[in-house]
C-alpha cells in the first residue's frame, strides 16, 4: 500500500511540547494546509531537552523569521559543539559542528511559551483540549506529539542503551558560562551541562539497576563542586526507557517526539530525529513513499541513532566501575552490528582515510549514518581513540562475509 495519496487540506498536531513546537512551525511553512494546534493545559510538557543541533535553529530561521535576539527569549545561548571529558582517549575534546554553522541551547519551557505566541501571531489555531481519540480530531491528518507512552505494546526497546534513569540539578548562574554543551563520563554514567542565560542544566545519565539515586546524588555535587556550578534544590529524578514505535507512520497519523521514540541524550538527537520525522511526513505526502517504507527508514535511523551514541562506551572511560563494566560489551555488540552496514563502512573509510592530514570539507555532504556525517565520526574515532578498534571490526567483519 502506498502512503499518503489523498489531498491535505488541514492538518491537526496534537501537543505543545518540544516536539509539538518544532512540528507546528514546520508544517505551517511547508504545508499549503490549515494548521490546528491542540494540547492539553491539564497535561504538563516534559522540562528537560535543551539542546541542540543544526537542524533545529536552521527551522526556526527558515519558517519562523527567527534571528539570534530569540535566544534572549528562549534564555538560551549558541551551541558550537559537544565537549566530551573523561572517556578514555583523548580525554577533553570537542565534537564540533562545521566552523560557521551553529546550533543553539534553549530552555525548554521558554521555547514552549514563545513558540506558540509566534504562530498565533501568524494565525495558527491553537486549542486548548484533551484528546481522548484521534476520532475526535476534524482534520486530514494528524501530527501526534503527545508525549510518553502510556504503554510500551506497539513499541521496540532499544537493544544497546545502557542508562535508564537521570537525576537533573538546576544550577542558578548569569550565563550563559559556555559555548558547548558539556558531557563528562562518571563512575555511575555521564553527565551533561547544558549553558543556558540564567542557569546551568545538570544532568545525571545513570542505570537505576546498578547504582541508586543516593550514589548518583553525592556523584552529581561532587561534580559541581569540582566544575564550581552552585548546587540548588531545583532537582528532579526520573526514570525512564529507551524505545521506538514499530509503526509512526500510518494513514491517519504520524507519532513524534516522545510519542514515537526516546534515546539517551548523549549527542542531542531528538529535536534532530523530530526534524526527520516531519520531513518524511512531507516526502510521503510529495513523493508517494508508502508507509511502510518511511517505517523501515525510521526504524533504521533510531538504529544507526543508537550505534552513533554507544560508540561512546566501547573505549571505556577513567572509571573502573560495575557501569562501565555494564556499558562497554553492549557497546562492543553494537559496533559489531554497526560495521555490518554498507553505509558505515563507507563513511568510516572516508573518515580514517583523512586521520593523518583531514581534509574536512571532503567529509561533509557525502552521506551520514544516523545524523553524522564522516567529519563527526573523524572527530569521535579521534576523541575516543577507537579507529583502530572500528578499522579491526570492520576488517573482521570483511574476512567473515
Ligand atoms: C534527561 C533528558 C535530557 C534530554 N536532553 C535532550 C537534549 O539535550 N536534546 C534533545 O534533542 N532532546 C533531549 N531530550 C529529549 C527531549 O526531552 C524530548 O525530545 C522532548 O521533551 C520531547 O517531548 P514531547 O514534545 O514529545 O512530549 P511532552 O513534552 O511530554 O509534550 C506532550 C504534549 O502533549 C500534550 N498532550 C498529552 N496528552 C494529550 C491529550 N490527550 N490531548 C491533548 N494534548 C495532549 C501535553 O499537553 C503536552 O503539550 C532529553 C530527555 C531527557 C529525559
Amino acid at each position: 500500500m502506498k502512503g499518503l495519496s489523498k489531498r491535505i487540506n488541514k492538518v491537526a498536531i496534537i501537543g505543545k511540547g518540544t516536539a509539538g513546537c518544532i512540528a507546528a512551525s514546520y508544517f505551517r511553512k511547508t504545508l499549503n494546509a490549515e494548521i490546528e494546534w491542540i494540547y492539553d493545559s491539564e497535561s504538563p510538557a516534559q522540562s528537560v531537552g535543551e539542546g541542540s543541533t543544526i537542524p533545529l535553529a536552521r527551522g526556526f530561521f527558515n519558517e519562523l523569521n527567527m534571528n539570534y535576539s530569540a535566544l534572549d527569549y528562549l534564555g538560551g545561548s549558541i551551541k558550537k559543539g559537544i565537549r566530551k571529558i573523561g572517556y578514555n582517549g583523548v580525554g577533553d575534546y570537542l565534537h564540533e559542528f562545521p566552523l560557521g554553522e551553529l546550533a543553539i541551547h534553549f530552555s525548554s519551557k521558554m521555547l514552549q511559551d514563545y513558540i506558540p505566541k509566534v504562530l498565533d501571531s501568524k494565525g495558527v489555531e491553537i486549542v486548548d483540549k484533551k484528546i481522548t481519540s484521534h476520532d475526535e480530531v476534524d482534520a486530514d491528518y494528524i501530527i501526534d506529539c503527545t508525549g510518553y507512552p502510556k504503554d510500551m505494546k506497539g513499541y521496540n526497546e532499544a537493544e544497546f542503551t545502557s542508562v535508564n534513569a537521570a537525576h537533573i540539578v538546576q544550577s542558578p548562574c548569569r550565563g550563559p558560562l559556555f559555548d558547548y554543551t558539556f558531557t563528562v563520563a562518571r563512575p555511575f554514567g555521564w553527565i551533561f551541562a547544558i549553558p543556558l542565560a540564567d542557569r546551568t542544566s545538570c544532568g545525571y545519565l545513570y542505570n537505576k539497576d546498578i547504582n541508586t539515586l543516593e550514589e548518583v546524588t553525592e556523584d552529581m555535587k561532587a561534580f559541581m563542586k569540582e566544575y564550581r556550578f552552585p548546587y540548588s534544590d531545583n532537582i528532579n529524578s526520573f526514570e525512564f526507557q529507551s524505545y521506538h514505535k514499530k509503526e509512526v507512520f500510518t494513514e491517519r497519523a504520524t507519532y513524534n517526539g516522545n510519542a514515537a521514540f526516546f534515546l539517551e541524550p548523549l549527542e542531542a538527537t531528538s529535536v534532530g530525529t523530530i526534524d526527520w520525522i516531519n520531513r518524511t511526513v512531507v516526502a510521503m505526502m510529495q513523493k508517494d513513499l508508502s508507509f511502510k517504507e518511511a517505517n523501515s527508514f525510521f526504524t533504521r535511523e533510531i538504529k544507526q541513532t543508537e550505534h552513533m551514541i554507544m560508540l561512546h562506551y566501547l573505549n571505556g572511560s577513567k572509571y573502573n566501575t560495575p557501569f562501565w563494566d555494564f556499558a562497554k560489551p553492549r557497546a562492543e555488540a553494537s559496533a559489531k552490528e554497526m560495521v555490518q552496514s554498507n553505509l558505515f563502512r563507507d563513511i568510516a573509510a572516508l573518515a580514517l582515510k583523512n586521520f593523518q592530514e583531514p581534509d574536512f570539507p571532503s567529509m561533509i555532504d557525502v552521506g551520514e549514518y544516523g545524523q553524522w556525517p564522516p567529519y563527526s565520526y573523524f572527530q569521535n574515532f579521534k576523541g575516543l581513540a577507537i579507529a583502530q578498534k572500528i578499522d579491526d571490526l570492520i576488517r573482521e567483519f570483511e574476512t567473515s562475509s
